[in-house]
């Protein structure tokens, strides 16, 4: 791993010089990255250059690499593409141009390379780094750089990042780019949805990814798709009938528009490509219905980065720096990733050799081989697509068989609206109805359950709930309490309901508690029982993500986006932004990494008045400098009841009259979001399915010989969460006593550690201001 807590280790004198590039495609959150890289080598002390047009500026050198500051990089994270452009270069992957680029390195005393590019870039970059003591040789034979020169720069010492929409590198879980990507895809079919369904219209959409189907499986487990065609799964034989009676199943069922998904590399079994045509011909003289292609293309590379890719580039520039920084003399070439939520440091070339593989396996035509490459999600995720989509009759119920049992199972929602709760109710349906049983949705939360306002849901009523932010059972914050417990209990057992899924936030935990307790008195109450977390603070223990929060932290960096443009127009304005959260400062320090504020103000690090002074001080000394027009402190709602917004914001008025105006900017409910973030779509669906294995688990083990479910283990009454890389349920015993009940808070937050690269990368560089 790389840690967080060891950026803050530098020296006074460095001399140390770093260069960063970006090459090959262009992927939004590159500009985060590059400007973390400059920012976090400035505070370490290292001297940082820009690379532009990615290696054809090594290669040409002169203006196009640049000494750089710390304003060079400023206003730039909310951007799409490169600031710093990119190019694929012919002239590097010759020995005579990496010559040239290795003479203006050495001119510029630069033997350490950050790299933001896909495969391709990164072997180019590995071949330079095992060649350097050759080109240095071969330099100083033809005079065109001394011994002395040479002699100071014995290596090159590289680290790559991946900048990439497709998401195909191994040993990464997402690389830059990505989420943004997926972010235009979602908007571009919640668009379709609504001119298709009018139209009863077939759209086929034609997604990018050259070897790797990622962004089309997430998509059509955010969206919705009938059919989706892949390069790691072609379909079998005679697809195009099955294809069609699906279409036609589903339209006598009365959907009323149907996506068929296309990536870009898609191949059938004898590796022939098929294309958007291609299918669009088959719907056309098979059933002739309303067919559409729309191919997204480029789109999908542009906009602003999402909160995600923001965030990642920001967290892989600082690791970047920090491993070259680190480094005792030469050191192998290293691939920053990112594995659950942490930052670690492998070797690039056995990644992008294992990626290539990848493309041996297609060659080969070995699928199966090409998934395990891609990781063991990647098989799951296509299994969950088609489980999500396999529509069952009432004959066909494609899971399940006469010898195994069929229980009732209800799900609600709990708490404050949070983006994801409706996608994770879907796929919980749609699972289970997939395996052969029924499930009921619980109106209104815990007082729906109690009056009775229950329903059984089907296959096609969930259908679009997906892309649909709120909740459409219907929200409460009521907490069962000592008196309730009867008819919640009475009202379980007439329902015949054997498993429970509460989507939810910290009210659904505080619930689950108080069920747990009803179970001595009340045998009804001893099913399993989930949680999945729900609530856009990220306040749950037991997990890393609740529902809801990554579209909240796209709604403040919007919100930042936004402000900053107002502030850069009007000149010189300071915005205090209070975030939601409740007490976690979860949303305050996320959305300040990725809106790029100041500081961010939390209850869980109390601050005082001389913190403030040093903050107001250090905006001041900011603005005085010149060449700032905005700033942003990040403050969440509950950090401290005194030092309240309006105080900070007239804080800042009175003591920066002279150099800005000082502005507040409540975020309140916009935070819950309209439609949900693509990320909380997919996780909702991944909580669902591990959730409904959960269940049926512990229903299996439970039932007793007359076949009634009598669950009484800890284990059976859980939060599912993300924990690392891994989903796992814990219970709620277990997490009442991990979190502070008091303030809602659990007691070790993954997050905590990032807290520090708010602070450096707001700071300029000038020392006097780092603390
Ligand atoms: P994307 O995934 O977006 O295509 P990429 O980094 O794989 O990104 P490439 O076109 O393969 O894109 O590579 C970008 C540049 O990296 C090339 O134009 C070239 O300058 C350099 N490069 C790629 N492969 C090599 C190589 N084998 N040797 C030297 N340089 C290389």
């Amino acid at each position: 791993p790389v840690e967080t807590k060891d950026l803050m280790k530098k020296k006074d004198t460095e001399d140390r010089c770093l260069a960063v590039l970006t090459s090959g495609g262009d992927s939004q959150g590159m500009n985060a990255a590059v400007r973390a890289v400059v920012r976090i080598a400035l505070f370490k002390g290292m001297k940082p250059y820009l690379v532009n047009e990615g290696y054809k500026g090594l290669v040409e050198g002169g203006e196009l690499i640049k000494e750089c500051q710390w304003t060079d990089v400023t206003h730039t994270m909310h951007k799409g593409g490169t600031i710093i452009g990119t190019a694929r270069c012919k002239e590097f992957r010759e020995r005579s141009g990496r010559l040239d680029a290795a003479a203006n390195l050495v001119k510029a005393r630069i033997n350490n390379l950050v790299i933001i590019g896909g495969d391709g870039s990164l072997t180019g970059a590995n071949i330079f780094k095992e060649e350097w003591k050759g080109l240095l040789e071969e330099l100083v034979r033809k005079e065109r750089i001394t011994q002395e020169e040479a002699a100071l720069l014995p290596y090159l010492n590289i680290v790559g990042l991946v900048g990439s929409i497709d998401n195909d590198m191994c040993g990464t879980d997402m690389t830059i780019g990505t989420d943004s990507a997926l972010h235009r895809i979602i908007e571009a079919m919640d668009c379709l949805v609504s001119t298709a369904s009018s139209h009863q219209r077939t759209f086929v959409l034609e997604i990018m990814g050259r070897n790797c189907g990622y962004l089309t499986i997430m998509a059509g487990i955010a969206v919705g798709a009938e059919w989706v065609l892949i390069p790691e799964n072609p379909p079998k034989e005679g697809w195009e009938e099955s294809m069609c009676d699906k279409l036609k199943s589903s339209r006598e069922k009365g959907r009323r528009l149907n996506f068929i998904l296309v990536a870009e590399g898609a191949i059938d079994q004898e590796n022939k490509k098929i294309t958007t045509s291609d299918v669009k011909k088959v719907i056309d003289s098979k059933l002739g219905f309303d067919t559409r292609v729309t191919v997204l293309g480029h789109v999908q590379r542009g906009g602003r980065p999402s909160a995600y890719d923001r965030i990642l580039g920001t967290r892989m520039g600082a690791a970047a720096v920090q491993t070259l920084f680190e480094a005792k003399g030469e050191m192998d070439a290293f691939m920053i990733a990112i594995r659950g939520n942490e930052m670690t440091k492998l070797p690039l070339m056995s990644c992008v050799e294992t990626t290539k593989k990848i493309g041996s396996a297609l060659n080969e035509r070995d699928f199966n081989r090409m998934q395990e490459l891609r990781g063991s999600s990647f098989a799951r995720n296509i299994k969950i697509l088609k489980k999500l989509e396999a529509c069952p009759t009432t004959t066909c119920k494609p899971e399940s068989s006469p010898s195994s049992p069929s229980y009732t199972f209800a799900v609600m929602n709990v708490g404050a609206p949070a983006g994801g709760t409706n996608s994770c109710t879907r796929s919980f349906v749609r699972f289970l109805l997939y395996s052969g049983h029924t499930v009921l949705g619980i109106y209104s939360g815990f007082d729906g359950l109690k009056e009775g306002e229950i329903k059984n849901l089907d296959w096609s009523e969930v259908s679009e709930w997906g892309s649909v932010g709120g909740s459409k059972l219907g929200t409460t914050r009521t907490v069962p309490d000592d008196k309730s417990l009867d008819a919640i209990a009475k009202s379980l057992e007439s329902h015949g309901i054997q498993g429970l899924l509460v989507v939810g936030g910290f009210e659904a935990f505080q619930s689950l508690i108080k069920l747990e307790e009803g179970r001595r008195k009340y045998p009804a109450l001893c099913i399993p029982i989930v949680q999945v977390a729900a609530t856009i603070s990220n306040n749950v223990p037991g997990t890393e993500y609740s529902l809801g929060c990554d579209t909240a932290l796209n709604v403040i960096v919007s919100a930042c986006d936004i402000l900053k443009q107002s502030a850069t127009a009007s000149r010189k304005r300071v915005f205090v932004v209070e975030t939601m959260g409740g007490y976690c400062g979860y949303l305050a320090t996320m959305g300040a990494l990725a809106g790029g504020a100041d500081s961010a103000y939390i209850f869980e690090e109390s601050f005082n008045l001389d913190h403030l002074r040093k903050d107001v001080a250090h905006m001041v000394h900011k603005f005085k400098a010149g060449n700032f027009e905005k700033g942003i402190i990040m403050r969440n709602e509950s950090c401290n009841n005194n030092y309240t917004t309006d105080f900070m914001t007239q804080m800042l008025a009175e003591e920066g009259k002279d150099y800005f105006i000082a502005r507040s900017s409540v975020l309140g409910h916009l935070q819950q979001g309209d439609a949900p973030s693509p990320f909380d779509r997919i996780l909702g669906t991944k909580y669902a399915y591990q959730s409904m294995n959960h269940l049926l688990e512990c229903m299996e083990r439970s039932t007793t010989s007359e076949g009634k479910v009598l669950a009484t283990g800890s284990d059976t009454i859980c939060v599912m969460g993300l924990v690392g890389v891994e989903y796992k349920p814990t219970p709620v015993s277990v997490l009442k006593d991990k979190c502070d009940m008091k303030y809602r808070i659990p007691n070790d937050q993954w997050w905590i550690q990032l807290r520090p690269l708010v602070r450096i990368l707001a700071r300029h560089a000038d020392k006097k201001f780092h603390g």
